[in-house]
């Protein structure tokens, strides 16, 4: 195969798109597939109409009149997310309040007010989920966490870390490096109720797991404002239903996280991460990144099609940890079996900018052209199945006028695959032609087999799915739990089930 000075490719990725991927397209929120069924008891509509004066004074006596956010700006702001593509029907501020408990009893004493009240409960981190997973639909009082954001106890001997659910996952990650641990996990914009709460799939997972595999123990808040421990503080704990887990990606919606156990270990010595440019087509760039899992079961391994020269520029990212003389080892090793595969390591500098523009920066970098949406999806397909799925995309893009946009496999979780496109927002009819091709896709990918949702869980910009995905009995099985974990059908409604 013959190589281009990766230099050149790269550059001229950066250059030319000008884009990042974060972004989404309209949904709206439809409850009739569990309502047909008659499974959910009470929706959206029948939730209370605002959160007026009287509900306002109990918030503040709850938690103090200075941790309610008062200032309409601020209050907008949480009506922000990452899709932030006008998900669901916009509420208005005086339907809803944002406060900051601090304590346990302060969000047992909110739970027990909102099931009197009929209002929802929405825990919120970062608000960086992609499907709308933060966002209030109706009467509602969010819960942000930033001042339950403590680190409760490092226990260096048993790998052991309990904190409050606030805490930005980058932020814990300097604490432990104080005692010479870390979590690594990813993406560090997260807080670690929002991590727990979505199942989040770190950058670093093929090493150390996604969320699930770190969670030993969570003090959760129920629906009726229960207080229960799921687990145990050790690392292995093989007994009875594992409660932890099924809190673990319910998305606020069994109940509220107040702290959590998680299982950590040393720091590594050394990272590196590596990019390589390859001039041919994404199956070779995969190929190659396949041996190099195989070879050297590095921490991230993930392929890239960037949409230019028809598909013929093509990425490999590598991680590697470990201690400095083998890590370094490990790098040449790749760098010699990605050169016979075609490749060639792309500079640092060139690298670390590609990450940045794909990463939240890009958001702050504002560069994301402002009349061009860039919209990623991430189903779970089988491995075997990511040619055809691709094929299948960019022919629905075509036939929709939408302009294919890339793809990104992860290599080290085969079957995840991100899909991108991009179309410019002032044409309401590619919002709907985009809307059409979700369907579409979906669709296609439940009817091969995969799921509609790899990473970033259902919110509510996906749970219409759900019921395409699962059969009725499945369903109420689900609402069966919500019933019983959140009675008062309180805790985040109207995201996850339809
Ligand atoms: C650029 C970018 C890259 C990303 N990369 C990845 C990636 O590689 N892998 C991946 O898996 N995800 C990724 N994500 C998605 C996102 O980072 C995760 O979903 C994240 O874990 C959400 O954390 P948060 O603190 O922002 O939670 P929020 O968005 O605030 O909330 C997410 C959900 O958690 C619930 N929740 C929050 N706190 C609590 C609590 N205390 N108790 C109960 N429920 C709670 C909320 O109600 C909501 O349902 C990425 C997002 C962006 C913007």
């Amino acid at each position: 195969m013959k190589t281009r000075d990766p230099l050149t490719v790269i550059k001229s990725f950066v250059e030319n798109r000008q884009n990042s991927d974060p972004a989404g397209e309209s949904v709206h929120v439809d409850a009739e597939p569990m309502e047909r069924l008659g499974i959910l008891k009470l929706n959206l509509r029948d939730l209370g109409h605002s959160v007026d004066k009287r509900i306002n004074e109990r918030l503040k006596s709850i938690v103090g009149e200075g941790n309610v956010v008062a200032e309409p700006s601020v209050l907008r702001s949480y009506l922000e997310v990452v899709n932030d593509d006008n998900i669901g029907r916009r509420i208005r501020e005086n339907e809803f309040a944002v406060v900051k408990p601090s304590s346990t009893s302060q969000v047992v004493e909110l739970v027990r007010l909102a099931v009197k009240e009929k209002i929802a409960i929405i825990p919120r981190g970062a608000g960086t989920s992609r499907e709308g997973a933060a966002l209030p639909l109706g009467s509602a009082v969010v819960l942000d966490f930033s001042l339950m954001s403590r680190v409760l106890n490092i226990d260096e001997e048993d790998c052991l870390v309990v904190a409050e659910p606030g805490i930005p996952l980058e932020m814990l990650e300097v604490k432990l490096g104080e005692w010479g641990l870390r979590l690594g996990h990813g993406p560090d914009h997260a807080t670690l109720g929002g991590a727990i709460a979505t199942n989040s799939l770190g950058q670093r997972s093929s090493r150390h797991g996604d969320m699930r595999n770190f969670v030993a123990d969570l003090e959760v808040v129920l629906g009726d404002g229960g207080v229960i421990h799921t687990g145990r503080s050790v690392w292995r704990n093989n007994t009875g239903y594992d409660l932890t887990q099924l809190f673990v990606g319910s998305e606020g919606t069994l109940g509220v996280i107040t702290s959590a156990t998680l299982r950590v270990g040393p720091k590594p010595e050394w990272t590196a991460k590596r990019m390589y440019a390859f001039e041919g087509s994404l199956e070779d760039a995969v190929g190659v990144a396949r041996e190099v899992e195989n070879a050297f079961q590095p921490v991230s391994n993930r392929a890239d099609d960037h949409a230019r020269n028809d598909g013929k520029v093509c990425t490999v990212r590598v991680s590697f940890e470990g201690k400095k003389e083998a890590a370094e080892r490990q790098v040449r090793l790749c760098d010699d079996l990605i050169r016979k595969g075609g490749g060639e390591p792309v500079p640092d500098d060139f690298a670390e900018e590609f990450i940045r523009r794909r990463s939240v920066k890009a958001f702050e970098m504002g560069v994301r052209p402002k009349d061009e949406r860039s919209v990623p999806e991430e189903p779970g397909i089988r491995f075997s199945d990511w040619k055809r799925s691709l094929e299948k995309w960019k022919g629905l893009c075509a036939e929709r006028g939408i302009t294919y946009a890339g793809c990104q496999l992860n290599v080290s979780y085969p079957g995840v695959v991100t899909f991108y496109s991009t179309y410019p927002t002032g044409r309401p009819e590619l919002v709907e032609a985009y809307r059409e091709l979700m369907e579409e896709f979906y669709s296609y990918v439940i009817s091969i087999g995969g799921t509609f949702s790899a990473t970033h869980g259902v919110g509510n910009r996906m749970n219409r799915f759900m019921a395409a995905q699962y059969p009725p009995r499945n369903l109420k099985l689900m609402a069966g739990l919500k019933d019983l974990f959140d009675p008062g059908h309180v805790l985040n409604p109207g995201k996850v089930l339809p």
